[in-house]
């Protein structure tokens, strides 16, 4: 018999070469024993079903050959809230929480204003940005948008079990299926080089390529959201868009050319910029 205690240090050995062996560890076997990591470790000295430490073994092996916590538990935390997630969808990073919280303190700077500002997040996945925003502002009038049918089913999950009140969804190539203008268009766009893609795909990156490569330059979509964003934003209306460290100065300049103003960029949990905002200036 093998207790709860002799599995989690025989499962952070098996780990040991990865970031995070105790925490991985601990996660696979509360999964696995269908508890919290909290009672996990009230629970040291019980011992543990056999399907379960077949199970928790399995996963550690998975885990071992670099396959995605997160898609081996089906759950992310993002902002406080359980996401569901599966290989249909880009696990949300905590990067993307700091485009959130810039979009809210862009919300609550326009103090009473607009109550029902209409929000588009392009390229939803999971929905965590749509469904974060909507779930700490309700008022907001938020349109959740993907290419992947199957990535907006994930979404529409994520929507019933966060939300209250649903979320518009739309399955659109970018802007292609969305008609009308709205105060705040936000996403996390693929960014990706196709060089840094073809490497990811060379050791099986299980996460969907769509969500990641922007071409060449990684810039590919950013342009399109830039340029068509524009005609669907109203005036004084604000577009957000996380990108990588390097991109931003190119980033801002296409802002500046498609006749954006203030345009300012946010850094992520390192201090370095990772995300860019401008508005449509109001027509006279
Ligand atoms: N930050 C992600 C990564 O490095 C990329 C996400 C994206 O392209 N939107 O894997």
């Amino acid at each position: 018999m093998t207790t709860v205690r002799e599995a989690l240090v025989d499962g952070k050995e098996r780990l040991a070469n990865l970031e995070t062996p105790f925490l991985d560890a601990a996660l696979l076997l509360s999964h696995a024993l269908g508890i919290s990591k909290e009672k996990l470790l009230a629970s040291y000295p019980d011992t543990i079903p056999l399907s379960a430490l077949h199970e928790f073994n399995n996963h550690v092996s998975k885990r071992l050959s670099g396959y995605p916590i997160s898609y081996i538990r089906k759950k992310k935390e993002f902002f406080g809230l359980p996401f569901y997630v599966d290989e249909r969808v880009l696990v949300p990073r905590p990067d993307t929480e700091t485009l959130v919280e810039e979009v809210l303190k862009h919300i609550r700077g326009k103090s009473g204003m607009q109550k029902n500002l209409k929000v588009l997040d392009i390229g939803t996945g999971t929905g965590c940005i749509a469904i974060t925003l909507k779930h700490l502002q309700p008022q907001l009038r938020v349109t959740a948008a993907d290419i992947s049918k199957s990535a907006l089913a994930v979404c529409k999950l994520n929507s019933r079990h966060l939300l209250t009140e649903p979320l518009e969804l739309i399955e659109s190539d970018l802007f292609s299926a969305i008609s009308g203008t709205f105060d705040i268009i936000v996403s996390n766009p693929p960014y990706l080089t196709s060089n840094e893609v073809a490497q990811m795909q060379e050791r099986r990156w299980p996460e969907p390529i769509t969500a990641l490569e922007g071409g060449q330059d990684g810039l590919d979509t950013i342009r399109i959201l830039i340029n068509e964003g524009y005609d669907h934003l109203s005036g004084g209306g604000a577009l957000f868009i996380e990108a990588g460290i390097e991109q931003i100065d190119a980033i801002e300049e296409i802002f500046r050319t498609r006749g954006y103003q203030g345009i300012n960029s946010y850094p992520d949990l390192s201090g370095r910029n990772r995300a860019v905002s401008g508005y449509k200036p109001y027509v006279e």
